[in-house]
C-alpha cells in the first residue's frame, strides 16, 4: 500500500473542499471496496477524505411521499428498515442479495453506487486495462469473457457493474443528491449517473471532481409486487452473472432493470410496455443489440428465464 495522509471533515462542503483541493484525493466511508483497491495498489489515492462524521446517516420521509436515504445509511440499516421493506421491497431484497453480512454491515449507501468492477483483468496489475490505466488497452476483450458485458459496452472496455442496490434504485427512479466544492448542489436522475464505458471506461459516473453524494431519493411507492432475483455462481457472496429487479402490477403491466449485463444497470423502458406479453417479448427489446461472446452468449437466455420465472411467481402470489 502506498503513502497517504488522512483527514477527517465534519460538513458536506468541508468534505467536497477537501478532495477537490488535493489532488488524487478520495472519500472514505466504509472502505468495503477502497482499501481492497488500495492493497493492491490499482487505487493509490494521496488523500484521504473520512465523511463517516458527516451525520448523513438518517433515512427520512420526503414532502412529496417519497423517501430520502442518507449517504452514510449503511446497507444493512437500509434493506432493514420497515417503510423499504413495505414500501421498497425490491430495494431491500436487492440489498440483501449483495455481498456478506459482515460486509453490508460497513458498506454505505454512496459506496455501493461507487464500488467498482469486478473484472478479473482489473484487478491484475499485469495485465492491460483502460479502466485502470487509461489508454493501455482491454485484456478481456478476446481473453475470458465468461462475467462480461453484452449490452452497451464499447471497444475500449466491456465490464459490467457489480451493484445489486443500483440495479433496484434504477426501478425505483432513484435521484442522487450531491453538493460541489463551492456549496451548489444538485441533484442526477440515477440513469444518468452511472455512465457506458464509450472511450472513457475510467469515468465511470456523472460526478465532477470533488462533488460527493449526501444521499438518494425515491420518489412515492409504485405499489405493485417487488422482486429481485439474483443468478451467481454460488448462493452467496458472489456477483450477478445475471440479476433482475422487477416491480409488477396487477394489470401485468411494470418495470424491470436488469444487472449483470452492462457497465450499468440496464433499463430500457421500452421493453416494458411489453411485460403482458412475456419474458420472451421483454428480453428481445430489452437486450436489442446485444454483442455476445461464445462465453456470455448465456446471458441472454438466463435475462428470459429468470424474468420468465419471476413473472410466473408473481402471478402465483
Ligand atoms: Fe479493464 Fe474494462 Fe477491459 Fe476489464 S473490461 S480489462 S475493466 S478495460
Amino acid at each position: 500500500m502506498r503513502v497517504f495522509t488522512y483527514q477527517r471533515v465534519e460538513t458536506p462542503v468541508e468534505a467536497a473542499v477537501a478532495a477537490a483541493t488535493v489532488p488524487g484525493a478520495r472519500f472514505i466511508a466504509g472502505g468495503t471496496n477502497l482499501l481492497d483497491l488500495m492493497k493492491l495498489e490499482i487505487e493509490t489515492p494521496a488523500h484521504l477524505v473520512d465523511i463517516n462524521g458527516l451525520g448523513l446517516d438518517r433515512i427520512e420521509p420526503t414532502a412529496d411521499g417519497g423517501l430520502r436515504i442518507g449517504a452514510l445509511v449503511r446497507n444493512t440499516a437500509l434493506a432493514a428498515d420497515a417503510t423499504v421493506r413495505r414500501d421498497y421491497g425490491v430495494l431491500s431484497r436487492a440489498l440483501l442479495a449483495g455481498a456478506s453480512a459482515q460486509l453490508r454491515n460497513k458498506a454505505t449507501t454512496a459506496g455501493n453506487l461507487l464500488q467498482r468492477t469486478r473484472c478479473p483483468y482489473f484487478y491484475d496489475t499485469n495485465q492491460a486495462c483502460n479502466k485502470r490505466q487509461p489508454g493501455s488497452g482491454c485484456s478481456a476483450i478476446g481473453g475470458f469473457s465468461r462475467t462480461h458485458a453484452v449490452i452497451g459496452a464499447s471497444d475500449a472496455c466491456v465490464a459490467t457493474h457489480p451493484s445489486d442496490m443500483a440495479v433496484a434504485m434504477r426501478v425505483l427512479d432513484a435521484q442522487v443528491e450531491t453538493v460541489r466544492p463551492g456549496g451548489a448542489t444538485r441533484t442526477i436522475p440515477i440513469a444518468d449517473f452511472h455512465r457506458l464505458p464509450g472511450t472513457t471506461p475510467h469515468i465511470e459516473t456523472a460526478l465532477r471532481p470533488g462533488e460527493l453524494i449526501t444521499g438518494v431519493i425515491l420518489p412515492k411507492p409504485l405499489g405493485g409486487q417487488h422482486l429481485y432475483h439474483k443468478v451467481r455462481d454460488r448462493a452467496s457472496y458472489a456477483f450477478a452473472l445475471v440479476s433482475v429487479a422487477l416491480v409488477v402490477q396487477r394489470d401485468g403491466s411494470g418495470r424491470l432493470a436488469v444487472g449483470g449485463v452492462a457497465h450499468k444497470p440496464w433499463r430500457v423502458e421500452e421493453a416494458e410496455r411489453h411485460l403482458p406479453r412475456g419474458a420472451g417479448a421483454v428480453t428481445e427489446r430489452l437486450l436489442q443489440g446485444a454483442r455476445t461472446t461464445e462465453e456470455n452468449a448465456f446471458k441472454i437466455p438466463l435475462v428470459q428465464r429468470t424474468l420468465a420465472a419471476m413473472l410466473a411467481g408473481a402471478k402465483k402470489g
